[in-house]
């Protein structure tokens, strides 16, 4: 591959969609960021970047996308790269990689956003030692995607732990839960807008020596203890907009101890300070650099 190829990506988010332009070797030459709004508007300013980007950088090889779901990902289906049925207004049934194949004109592949962010990690940053691992997302909603020897898996089946079912942390049976689909599953409890709801300020005002965190560090600790069981990963990857709250790392290994109580401790699992980590790709943000990659890896195989 040479230097000379250009590549486009976007890493489409429930507040922020990322757009980029990428060289041969994944290195970023052009980007923006656009504020998610109606689908209209949205691919409206999508559009605009990409076309000033062409126009200065030359025709695109392959274009990647890491998009918030949930995502019809089943390559047999007529659906196949539409958004499915959403919360977010206007977005359901949108079709995502049909707009983003009418504007930059390339083949384009498609996956979530937190696969596209375990793919990143896995070739580029906190994973690159290990052959299996789980980035969790936790921001507006609560994501996992994971990554096998730096290819995601899951296909059609993308995993949804997000809105998998945790035992209450103490004391915290009153709040309702906020899922529009479950109420109080782990996303309903724990995501940015559930901190909201639940403490009546914006998670980012909550200082850290609030009692939220504690509980929000057992529900995310409760998700690593399932993910540790059922998928046996090497490594799990925190990262989202509520883990900009730094102390809750260290919070969320020590609840994650005392729930694995001993339990099927292997090699990677038994030294939780490095087995539930933070992102190391920052800027680009691994969801970006990760839709990059699937680009890369399209034109890559064709
Ligand atoms: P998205 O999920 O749309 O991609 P983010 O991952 O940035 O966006 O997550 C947004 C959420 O992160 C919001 O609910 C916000 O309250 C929360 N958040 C942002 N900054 C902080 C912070 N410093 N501490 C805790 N929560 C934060
Ligand atoms: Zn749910």
């Amino acid at each position: 591959m040479t230097t000379d190829n250009r590549f486009a990506a976007i890493e489409a988010g429930g507040t922020k969609v990322l757009c980029a332009i990428a060289g041969g070797d994944g290195a970023i030459l052009a980007q923006c960021r656009i504020a998610t709004r109606s689908p209209e508007e949205t691919f409206a300013d999508i559009d605009q970047f990409f076309g000033a980007g062409i126009a200065e950088f030359g025709p695109l090889r392959a274009g990647g996308i890491g998009s918030f779901g949930p995502l019809d990902l089943d390559p047999t289906s007529s659906d196949y790269g539409s958004i499915i049925t959403t919360p977010k207004p206007g977005w359901s049934s949108v079709d995502i990689l049909g707009r983003m194949v009418g504007i930059l004109g390339v083949p384009t592949a498609i996956d979530t956003d937190v696969n596209c962010a375990a793919i990143a990690e896995a070739r580029h940053g906190a994973g690159r030692d290990v052959d299996r691992l789980c980035y969790v997302t936790v921001g507006t909603g609560i994501g996992v995607g994971v990554a096998d020897h730096g290819v995601a898996s899951g296909g059609a089946a993308n995993v949804e732990a997000g809105h998998s079912r945790v035992p209450r942390a103490r004391d915290d049976e009153a709040f309702a839960g906020i899922c529009s689909y479950h109420a109080d599953c782990l996303e309903g409890l724990a995501s940015g807008p559930a901190l909201k709801a639940r403490w009546g300020a914006g998670a980012e005002s909550l200082d850290p020596g609030h009692e939220a965190w504690a509980r929000e560090a057992h529900y995310i600790a409760c998700l690593c203890v399932n993910l540790s069981y059922t998928l046996r990963p090497q490594r799990i990857i925190l990262g989202g907009g509520v883990l900009a709250q730094t102390g809750l790392y260290a919070q969320v290994r020590a609840a994650y101890v005392d729930l694995l109580a001993g339990y099927a401790l292997d090699a990677w699992n038994a030294d939780a300070a490095r087995f539930i980590c933070a992102p190391t790709l920052v800027d680009p943000s691994p969801g970006l650099t990760g839709a990059i990659d699937l680009a890369r890896d399209l034109y890559a195989a064709r």
